[in-house]
């Protein structure tokens, strides 16, 4: 199973897969992290209650695409709404994320903006991904008794990652991948060439398209994530 749950596990323009790659997890009672925040994402949040009983929000940004950051300032203004006292947006650069929550009109809402090694309940590691021109971060999160790695969009993995993979530093890693690759994201062969065939049962792949396979996704051993509910 699944460590963390996706309420959408789709690339940026999947219609079947339910668009929009976002995950989540209750970490504690009332304490829930949030990978992402795609265009969808909110419509799903609320329809799901997701957020019933919430009084603290980690929202862990991995890059600007809409894809992942589309509903980020009606999420925002959402806990505003159900008077979540906690709202952190976790990125490596503040500067950056306040500009562009400003961008989206956010003003007197209630949220703070925190580098990844200020988040206090967890601990988190920042690896730089190469996603084209676009500044994107995959992150490493330990929590108590559990370690995960989300990619953010990213054509490689670090090497870094696939040593903790080696070592057994890590329980579950989430990857975005693609059918053949692309300046963007990495290819299922060129994952499948990185991670040994007895690592993959620890490999979920994630941010699909339409037209990949997933038979050929599992018959080289990896997980596919699936939409939660
Ligand atoms: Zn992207
Ligand atoms: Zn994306």
């Amino acid at each position: 199973m699944s460590y963390i749950n996706f309420l959408g596990v789709g690339s940026a323009f999947s219609i079947e897969r339910g668009g929009n790659c976002s995950a989540f997890t209750y970490y504690e009672n009332n304490s829930l992290l949030l990978f992402d925040c795609g265009e969808t994402v909110l419509k799903k949040i609320i329809s799901e209650g997701i957020l019933k009983d919430i009084s603290s929000i980690n929202i862990l940004i991995t890059h600007f695409h809409s894809d992942h950051i589309g509903s980020l300032g009606s999420l925002i203004f959402y806990c505003d709404y159900l008077g979540i006292s906690n709202v952190n947006i976790i990125y490596p650069k503040v500067k950056k994320m306040l500009e562009v929550i400003k961008l989206f009109g956010v003003d007197k809402a209630n949220f703070k903006i925190l580098l990844p090694e200020e988040v206090e309940d967890f601990k988190i590691e920042t690896y730089n991904q190469e996603h084209s021109h676009m500044e994107s971060f995959g992150y490493l999160c330990k929590f108590d008794e559990t370690t995960i790695y989300y990619s953010g969009d990213t054509k490689s993995v670090p090497p870094e990652i696939i040593k903790k993979l080696l070592k057994n530093e890590i329980d579950y890693l989430y990857h975005d991948i693609h059918e053949y690759g692309n300046n963007y994201h990495i290819s299922i062969d060129e994952l499948a060439m990185q991670i040994p065939e007895s690592l993959r049962h620890k490999v979920w792949c994630m941010h699909l398209s339409d037209e990949i396979s997933d038979k050929k996704i599992l018959k080289l051993g990896f997980n596919i994530v699936k939409p939660f509910k």
